[in-house]
């Protein structure tokens, strides 16, 4: 019977059964086999240049056009991972991925996730995996303790910062009680002021998306001007502030930023805390890259004056050794974001409400992963201090790179560096145009990407095209740094030998 119960399978020692899922001794077998492959992968990666050689389409046009009909064996499927897939990767573990912030992956944390996905569980409510949710409580406490944050905030996670700072601007906009607008919405009603919400010339994108998503609208991110450290200047602020209350509009949040997206500046925190509590209004953090490092206790301080925030954000799958996705958000006020969400159908209600979280009330999504299952392997394997010692590593590499740099008479450092990213530029001597220097620049930069050797990222400042390394993994060594950096110097050989770079110097 249970012969007949199986289809003729493609390969004899994998059988597809009819109805049910892969048979448990396949999975073994197979799950086995994913991991040599990965252990393999990770033992070679630095073999693998870190980008593809690839045009758009090239994946697309290596996979069939039509689902399979039928199943096929996992012999054959595993092996279009080398085939298609390999070929068409960034590898985002790689020791020389420097570019962006990294995603930075550890091996306990992909035990975690796979754990994850065999639960599959659905953590909306407590009762729907309590284990889910008191893990998740746990492991973002723990996080809280060791970045130094008060007992006060209370966290949760979502899948990335973005999504944190859309629930920031939610519960800001829900604590703007008098609106009414959770009910009402804002269309159409001539009696509320327009909001406002206020955040740096140098604040992520997100921070516009998420007006975007709430209604707020773009044109109402105001941006404050920073100082030549690309800090937000309080005093700009305060000016924003005064203007528009007295033209009627409604501050309804302030973003600061500890650790930007292009040059990992922190905006003082402590004096726009005062700003805010004085204004009564909502100051969330963006401390997605900068945060993680205040496990290191001499970096603590850079999470100065967020014991006054509202909330909060970190995100560990950027510095943290977690891979994506994991963005922890914390917030001194639960009771304004679940207002803010909180609505609850009869077929989700269940007899322990009243005595515990359900997690699906404190924001827009309903279902919900295992997700601190991972953190969790994280934090007690590596410890805190193991965490620490590897972002001072981490910071250290940076350092010496940027003094590298620096000790070049042809390279300018292009904004301070407190953690383990470094804008910096060629800047050789005689060239002052900044048209001329701006094209020299983005063309070093394709000549260093083109290597696929390493992959570094740009951002511009003051107009200026600036190159960007990022320390982030747990293989980067200093010797990966001096590579990139012999790379950058040869590069910056062949572009000015090369008379693609014309105009006036
Ligand atoms: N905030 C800052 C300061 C960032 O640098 C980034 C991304 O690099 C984000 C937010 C957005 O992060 P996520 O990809 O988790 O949405």
């Amino acid at each position: 019977m249970e012969k007949m119960m199986r289809m003729k399978s493609h390969h004899e020692e994998d059988p597809v059964p009819v109805l049910g899922d892969m048979p448990v001794e396949a999975f073994r077998k197979f799950g086995h086999r994913c991991v040599d492959w990965i252990s393999e992968y990770m033992d070679r990666i630095e073999a693998i240049p870190v980008l593809p050689d690839i045009r758009p389409g090239d994946i697309r046009a290596s996979l069939e056009e039509k689902p399979p009909e039928n199943g096929e064996s996992m012999e054959t499927i595993l092996s279009d991972i080398d085939r298609i897939v390999m070929p068409g990767m960034t590898h985002w573990n790689h020791p020389k991925f420097l570019a962006y912030f990294a995603s930075t992956g550890s091996r306990p944390a992909i035990l975690g996730e796979m754990l994850s996905a065999a639960f599959a569980v659905n953590a909306m409510l407590w009762k729907t995996c309590p284990a889910a949710t008191e893990i998740e409580q746990t492991v973002l406490d723990w996080l809280r303790q060791m970045v130094g944050l008060p007992a006060g905030f209370w966290g949760i996670t979502y899948d990335t910062a973005s999504v944190s700072t859309m629930h920031a601007l939610a519960a800001a906009r829900e604590a703007l009680t008098e609106c009414r607008i959770r009910e009402r919405g804002m269309a159409g009603r001539p009696e509320i002021p327009r909001l406002r919400v206020y955040a740096s010339d140098q604040a992520h994108s997100s921070v516009d998306k998420a007006a975007i998503t709430l209604g707020i609208g773009l044109e109402n991110v105001k941006k404050i001007p920073t100082d030549e450290a690309f800090r937000m200047r309080p005093e700009e602020l305060e000016h924003a502030l005064d203007e528009d209350r007295k033209e009627g509009w409604l501050p309804a949040c302030v973003v600061t930023t500890v650790g930007t997206t292009s040059t990992t500046s922190i905006d003082p925190v402590p004096e726009i805390a005062d700003i805010c509590m004085r204004e009564e209004i909502w100051h969330h953090v963006d401390a997605a890259y900068g945060g993680s490092a205040a496990v290191v206790p001499e970096l603590r301080h850079i999470l100065d004056g967020c014991d006054r925030a509202d909330s909060i954000v970190i995100n560990p799958h950027k510095w943290m050794f977690v891979p994506i996705d994991f963005s922890a958000f914390y917030t001194r006020r639960p009771d304004v974001l679940r207002n803010a969400f909180s609505h609850i159908p009869e077929y989700l209600r269940t007899a322990d409400d009243d005595k515990v979280e359900n997690l699906m009330d404190f924001g827009l999504q309903l279902g919900r992963r295992f997700r601190a299952l991972k953190m969790w392997f994280v934090i007690r394997y590596f410890g805190k201090n193991g965490i620490a010692a590897r972002i001072r590593e981490h910071v250290r590499l940076a350092q010496a790179f940027a003094s590298w740099v620096d000790a070049h008479p042809d390279f300018s450092i292009m904004a301070p560096h407190p953690f383990g990213t470094v804008c910096f530029r060629a800047q050789p001597e005689g060239a002052v145009d900044t048209q001329f220097l701006n094209r020299l620049n983005q063309r070093l930069l394709e000549e260093v990407n083109s290597s696929r050797d390493v992959y570094l990222s740009h951002t511009v400042l003051n107009g200026k095209f600036v190159l960007r390394i990022s320390v982030g993994h747990l293989q980067t060594q200093i010797h990966h740094l001096r590579e990139a950096w012999e790379r950058v110097k040869s590069a910056l050989q062949a572009v000015t030998s090369s008379s693609e770079i014309d105009g006036e110097k």
